[in-house]
Formats: structure tokens, C-alpha cells, sequence
């Protein structure tokens, strides 16, 4: 799987991330907008991936964010990262 160059904050949504050193061989971000650091690999590891596929295959039947969001009780930003996430692999 290619992995994006555009790191996207989960917290805002921001693409002006830069990265912010290793922890224990993992990759961490910092946002220079809200401040907030994450890595990848916690977002990608949060939630199963039949919640993933649950959200774009709702996002494809025409559910909004905040619809979809609800009903799977996770966060906007949260849902919108996993649909660019899993639309560009098409
Ligand atoms: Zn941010």
C-alpha cells in the first residue's frame, strides 16, 4: 500500500503538519495549527476496519459526515480522514 505524503491533523483536519520525531519506531506529527501531535499508526489502529468500511460504504450510499459519524459514534474529522483515506485506493 502507497503511503500518502500529505499527513492530514485528525484533530482539525489541517494538512500543515510537519513531522515530529520517532517514538519507539513510530512516526509522530506535529499540526501548526491546532498543536496537536498524533501518529498514523494510532488513528489507523483506533477503531476495527469493518468500522472503516461500514463509513465509505455509507459515505457511497450518500450519508453525510455528520450522519455517518453519528451512527458509528465517531468523529467527523475521524470519518472524513478514513473516506480520503480509503477512496483514493480505488
Ligand atoms: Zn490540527
Amino acid at each position: 500500500m502507497l503511503e500518502r505524503k500529505e499527513v492530514k491533523c485528525p484533530n482539525c483536519g489541517s494538512g500543515a503538519c510537519i513531522k515530529n520525531g520517532k517514538v519507539k519506531g513510530k512516526q509522530t506529527y506535529l499540526c501548526k495549527k491546532c498543536y496537536s501531535r498524533f501518529s498514523l499508526e494510532r488513528v489507523r489502529q483506533r477503531y476495527p476496519e469493518k468500522v472503516k468500511k461500514q463509513a465509505v460504504a455509507m459515505y457511497r450510499e450518500g450519508y453525510t459526515l455528520t450522519q455517518i459519524a453519528n451512527s458509528l459514534n465517531v468523529k467527523v474529522q475521524t470519518v472524513h480522514y478514513w473516506i480520503r483515506k480509503y477512496t483514493e485506493c480505488y
